[in-house]
């Protein structure tokens, strides 16, 4: 049997997740069909029904904006998708359905094989929206000697912070509030927009790392700025994407498939779009 597998979505056409699942499987020798999905506004529930009413569909991929929707109607959630209250992976077990949030560990795994470590070090985050609130429960786990959540909105980010209560964290709202980082995550969308998060070169030193999710056909603005600052490790969140779906590949397959070559291929592929 082919197992079935699929990404819903709207807009869904950009999506990657068919290419890299396609890889994946390729690499590991398994036969999958992985299918992008448009899902309706109204009544996304009903596209997953339709869905796994199929028997050999074993797994699903949920990305913007249906992620509340997939998170309210899997039977159980995990802790990381209680934490991100937001589910992207949806995981048939029998008949019942695990809803799980791999952001967190696709960021996570990403930083370290690009050599960024955390334990012990300084990181600031900048953004506390849903891809800060997937990923902050990592960070604090890989235990840092210190996080600063610098937002925009105070509010937000105080919030994000009650999603792992600790001691080592501060939400900060100003920039001269900010002190020297080791580890300079952003995860706010301003890449998008080509703005830079209102940080400069006192919050940075020689060794500092930089890490943007954003990731575009070319460097993004952000990681333009870090390398004009002669910092050497400095990365988009191309690597984070690949990652977050090693880790719905795993929970699905119990496979760990190498992203190295993927994330390689993808790259080149951005870069011919
Ligand atoms: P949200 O819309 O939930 O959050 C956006 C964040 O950016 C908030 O913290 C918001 O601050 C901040 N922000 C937006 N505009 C401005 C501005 N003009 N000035 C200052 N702060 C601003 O988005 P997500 O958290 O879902 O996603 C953030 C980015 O992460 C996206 O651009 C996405 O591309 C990327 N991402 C990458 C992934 C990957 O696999 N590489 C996975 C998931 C996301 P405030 O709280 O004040 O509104």
């Amino acid at each position: 049997m082919t197992k079935k597998f699929a990404v819903f979505g709207k807009p869904i056409a950009q999506s990657k997740s068919p290419l890299i699942h396609s890889m994946f499987a390729k690499e590991v020798g398994i036969d999958i069909d992985y299918q992008a999905i448009l899902g309706n506004e109204t009544n996304v529930e009903e596209d997953f029904e339709r869905f796994f009413d199929h028997p050999d569909a074993l797994g699903a991929n949920v990305t913007m904006p249906f992620k509340e929707n997939a998170a309210r109607w899997v039977d159980s959630l995990t802790d990381g998708a209680k934490a991100a209250e937001a589910v992207n992976t949806i995981i048939r077990k029998d008949n019942h359905f695990v809803g799980d949030s791999t952001d967190g560990v696709g960021l996570v795994s990403d930083l370290l094989r690009l050599d960024m470590q955390i334990e012990d070090r300084k990181v600031l985050l900048i953004g506390a929206g849903g891809a800060a609130r997937g990923a902050f429960s990592n960070i604090i786990n890989a235990r840092p000697a210190q996080v600063d959540i610098l937002n925009r909105s105070l509010d937000n980010a105080q919030r994000l912070s009650q999603v792992c209560p600790n001691e080592i964290t501060t939400c900060i709202d100003q920039v001269d509030k900010l002190g020297c980082y080791d580890l300079i995550i952003n995860a706010t969308s301003l890449s998008l927009n080509n703005q830079l998060p209102a940080i400069d070169n006192k919050h940075t030193h020689n060794n500092t790392c930089v890490y943007d999710m954003v990731y575009r056909n070319e460097d993004t603005v952000f990681v333009a700025w870090a390398k004009s600052q002669g910092l050497q490790n400095v990365a988009d969140g191309l690597g984070m994407l690949v990652g977050q779906a090693a880790e719905s590949f795993y929970l699905w397959l119990g496979e760990r498939p190498n992203v190295d070559s993927v994330i390689k291929a993808l790259r080149i592929e951005l870069q011919n779009s």
